[in-house]
């Protein structure tokens, strides 16, 4: 029921003078009502920025403002407690001798909320959270994930207009992640609390957000829907991150009219090519493996010729490897009916209007 809006900002660890930035000149718009989650590799800056957003850090350069209203600059930071948000962390600390209750109502008894209302919000919040009933139970005779749902109703139950939450399902086993995940996306759409909520795990993002903000080295990389950063990254490192990924070789040849044309492997492939490049450029194709599919015989003329070298088999996919004419491997995920085998030859179709083309750079 708040908007975040971030400029600038930038925190060094260890002054500014360090050069070590955890975080360099981020922008970032979080909308109101807003299911927001920033995204990337360990040690890319999602925590600190979880932490500045919290008041727990002061920034080096930049402004948070919530609803309009400064709340964090070099000049000073606004007590987190006087900020409006929640935060539920990895490590959900709950008081272990303390019941569902007392732990729940812990925030409402600090801003002295009389005692029957109070009872009354807690038993809204655990029947929000799915722990109706619960009340009287300790943090030991509770699950893994309903002390985790204890956790978020003790930062729901002061009623928050953000919530920050850092990789809250991360010490959940997969299927309960995977609960916990549907239940957090219903949980924000009933509150219509903005969340604010970091991840490694780029299925998760996928799965929760409304909109992702990709992160890496302390740098935001992208911020969109989870089809935009899946379908549309805006470079390789976001492409890499959101799923796998093959950087097929290829070059871009002068075509009619001169708008520069694709070739992959001696063959034109019909991709979408943006007006920063230019025939001669050399470029790297990045093609999803849902995105190539395989026939025996040829059933198009802009099919590429490739050997099956390795064929794994996950339940509801195939997946094969494959050796293009130029030597490129790439990799295919196909419906698991009518395998192949290794050593067979294949002719190879890929959707070149869902895949990518980059500029190749030294390091790829
Ligand atoms: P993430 O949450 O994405 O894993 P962090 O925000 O925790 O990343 O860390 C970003 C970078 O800042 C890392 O290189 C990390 O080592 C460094 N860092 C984080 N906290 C501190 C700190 N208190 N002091 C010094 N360096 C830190
Ligand atoms: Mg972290």
């Amino acid at each position: 029921m708040a908007g975040i809006r971030i400029s600038g900002l930038s925190k060094f660890y260890g002054g500014k003078e360090s050069g070590m930035a955890a975080l360099r000149d981020l922008d970032l718009d979080i909308r109101d009502n807003q299911f927001v989650t920033l995204l990337g590799p360990s040690g890319c800056g999602k925590t600190t920025t979880l932490r500045l957003i919290a008041g727990y850090v002061t920034p080096d350069a930049g402004t948070i403002r919530v609803d309009d209203r400064i709340i964090s600059s070099v000049e000073g930071v606004a007590p987190p407690d006087r900020r409006g948000m929640g935060m539920v962390f990895q490590n959900y600390a709950v008081w272990p001798h303390k019941t569902v209750f007392e732990n729940v109502v812990f925030g409402l008894k600090l801003r002295k909320v009389p005692a029957a209302e109070a009872r009354r919000k807690v038993e809204e919040t655990l029947a929000l959270v799915n722990l109706g009933g619960l009340e009287a139970r300790l943090p030991n005779e509770l699950s893994g994930g309903q002390q985790q749902r204890v956790a978020l109703a003790r930062s729901l139950v002061v009623e928050p207009g953000i919530l920050l939450l850092d990789e809250p399902l991360s010490n959940l086993d997969a299927k309960l992640r995977e609960r916990m995940r549907v239940e957090l996306k219903q949980l924000q759409r009933r509150t219509g609390i903005t969340f604010v909520y970091v991840t490694h795990d780029q299925s998760e993002a996928l799965a929760l957000s409304d909109q992702i903000a990709v992160m890496h080295g302390g740098r935001l990389q992208q911020f969109g829907t989870p089809d935009e950063v899946y379908r549309r990254p805006a470079n390789k490192v976001v492409a890499d991150f959101m799923g796998i990924v093959n950087f097929v070789p290829g070059e871009l040849r002068s075509g009619p009219g001169g708008a520069p044309v694709l070739v992959v492997d001696g063959q034109e492939l019909p991709a979408q090519i943006g007006a920063e490049f230019h025939a001669g450029d050399a470029v790297d194709l990045a093609v999803r493996p849902e995105n190539v599919k395989l026939s025996r015989v040829r059933e198009g003329a802009d099919q590429l010729t490739a050997k099956v070298t390795e064929h794994t088999y996950l339940g509801n996919l195939s997946e094969y490897w494959l050796e293009l004419a130029s030597g490129a491997v790439l990799r295919a995920q196909t419906h698991p009916l009518e395998p192949f085998d290794v050593d067979d030859e294949v002719f190879v179709s890929i959707d070149a209007g869902e895949c990518n083309v980059f500029h190749r750079t030294a390091a790829s």
